[in-house]
C-alpha cells in the first residue's frame, strides 16, 4: 500500500515546466501496443494498494498500479470477481494500464468491457492537478463522463492514479462445450444461440473447434448442455485463461497481429487466411502481413474497425484511421487535458 501521487504530481509539473514529455509505465505488461512509446519513464508500479473493497456494495477502489492479479485475488476470497475478465498478463497488467488500454477478455459481450464497469477516477492532468471524476458507488453523478473516456485513450490524457470499479458475484456454475464447424457456420451458429436466453458467456472458433461458455445457476447451465449438445471440457476456467492471457499457441506465433472489433454478425472474409474469433464474433484476430488500407476497408464494410494490435512497423498508425471530424474532437479533449503534451505523445495516433 503506497500512495506516491505527491511524487508524480512534481514530476508532471517539472515536465509540463521544462516542455519534455512522460511515458506513462504500469506494469509495462502492454509496452507492445499502440506506437512507439517515447519520453522519460513515469512509473506507476509502486503507487499501489486497495484503498476500499464493500463485498455487499459490489464495489471495489484501488490505486492504478495495484496489479490486476491482487486485485482478482481480493475478489475470490469473497468469491466475487471482474465480470469484464481482463488479462492479467503474468502477473504484470495493472488496473490503471488495463483501463488506458481498454482489454476485455471472453465474456465482454456479455458482460460489457471494463468502460461499463468504472464508477469513477482520480486523474494527474497536465497542469498537475489531481482531479475526481464520477463516484464510488453505483448510484452515480450525471455529467460528462470523464473516467469512461479514459477507456482506449492509453494514457494520452493524463495519469490515472485512482480507480473505482463495479464487481460481480462468480456464477455457481461453468460448463463449456466444444463443436466441430468451420469459420463461416461458427458465425452463423454464435449469432443464432447469442439471440437466444440462455447463460452464454463465452463464444469462441479456432482450429476448425468452436467453443461455447455457459455459467450461471446449475440447472441453466446443465439443460442448455443438454439442448445445444458437444463435448464438454475437462478443464473450463483453463481454456477460457489461457485464451483471455493470449496463451493460446495461436497467440504465440511471431507473425504481426491484427484486431478487428466489428458486428458480431458480419461474414466471414480471407477465408484462407489464419483467424481467432472471440465476442461471439465482434472480435476477430487476424494472424500475418496486409496492408492496413486493404484491412481498413473490410472492418468497415464489417461495421467497425481494425488496429495492428502487435509486431509489424509500430513508427506508423497502428490503430483504425479517423474521419477528420473525430481527429479534431480527439485533438481537442487532448489539448483541454494535456495542453502541452505531456502524456504518452504520439502512443494513439501521430496527431496527437
Ligand atoms: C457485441 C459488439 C457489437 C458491435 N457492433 C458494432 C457495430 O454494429 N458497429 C460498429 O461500428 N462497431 C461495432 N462494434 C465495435 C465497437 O463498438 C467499436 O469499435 C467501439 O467504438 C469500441 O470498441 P472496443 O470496445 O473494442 O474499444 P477499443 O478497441 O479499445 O477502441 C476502439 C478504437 O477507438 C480508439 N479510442 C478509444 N477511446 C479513445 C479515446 N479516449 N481517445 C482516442 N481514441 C480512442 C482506440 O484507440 C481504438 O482505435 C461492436 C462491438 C461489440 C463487442
Amino acid at each position: 500500500m503506497t500512495d506516491i501521487s505527491q511524487e508524480l504530481i512534481a514530476r508532471v509539473r517539472q515536465a509540463s515546466h521544462d516542455g519534455t514529455s512522460l511515458q506513462i509505465m504500469g506494469g509495462g505488461s502492454k509496452q507492445f501496443m499502440g506506437r512507439e512509446p517515447i519520453g522519460d519513464p513515469i512509473s506507476l508500479s509502486e503507487h499501489k494498494g486497495i484503498i476500499s473493497y464493500e463485498p455487499i456494495e459490489l464495489v471495489l477502489t484501488a490505486r492504478a498500479g495495484t496489479p490486476i492479479s491482487e486485485i482478482n485475488s481480493a475478489l475470490a476470497e469473497h468469491n466475487q470477481c471482474l465480470a469484464f475478465e481482463p488479462p492479467t498478463f503474468n502477473g504484470q497488467a495493472t488496473l490503471g494500464g488495463t483501463l488506458a488500454c481498454h482489454l476485455s477478455g471472453p465474456a465482454r459481450p456479455w458482460s460489457g468491457s471494463i468502460r461499463d464497469h468504472v464508477l469513477g477516477i482520480r486523474l494527474i492532468n497536465g497542469h498537475a492537478e489531481e482531479l475526481r471524476f464520477g463516484g464510488q458507488v453505483m448510484k452515480n453523478v450525471a455529467g460528462y463522463d470523464v473516467s469512461r473516456m479514459q477507456a482506449g485513450a492509453m494514457g494520452t490524457l493524463g495519469i490515472i492514479t485512482e480507480v473505482s470499479l463495479k464487481v460481480m458475484p462468480k456464477p455457481a456454475a461453468t460448463v463449456t462445450i466444444k463443436q466441430e464447424m468451420d469459420a463461416a457456420k461458427a458465425i452463423e451458429t454464435m449469432n443464432r444461440l447469442s439471440g437466444q436466453s440462455k447463460p452464454l458467456t463465452g463464444a469462441c472458433w479456432f482450429d476448425n473447434h468452436l467453443y461455447l461458455r455457459l455459467a450461471g445457476a446449475r440447472s441453466a447451465v446443465d439443460s442448455t448442455v443438454n439442448q445445444w449438445q458437444g463435448a464438454a471440457l475437462e478443464d473450463t476456467d483453463a481454456f477460457w485463461s489461457t485464451l483471455r492471457e493470449q496463451q493460446l499457441d495461436y497467440f504465440l506465433d511471431a507473425s504481426s497481429l491484427w484486431r478487428f472489433s466489428v458486428k458480431s454478425s458480419a461474414a466471414h472474409v480471407l477465408p484462407d487466411e489464419d483467424w481467432l474469433f472471440d465476442w461471439g464474433g465482434a472480435q476477430r484476430w487476424l494472424r500475418g502481413d496486409f496492408t492496413a488500407d486493404k484491412l481498413e476497408a473490410l472492418a468497415e464494410t464489417a461495421g467497425g474497425q481494425v488496429s495492428l494490435y502487435r509486431g509489424g512497423d509500430r513508427s506508423q498508425e497502428v490503430f483504425h484511421t479517423q474521419s477528420e471530424a473525430l481527429q479534431k474532437l480527439h485533438q481537442r479533449l487532448k489539448h483541454a487535458f494535456d495542453p502541452n503534451g505531456v502524456f504518452n505523445p504520439n502512443r494513439l495516433y501521430s496527431w496527437m
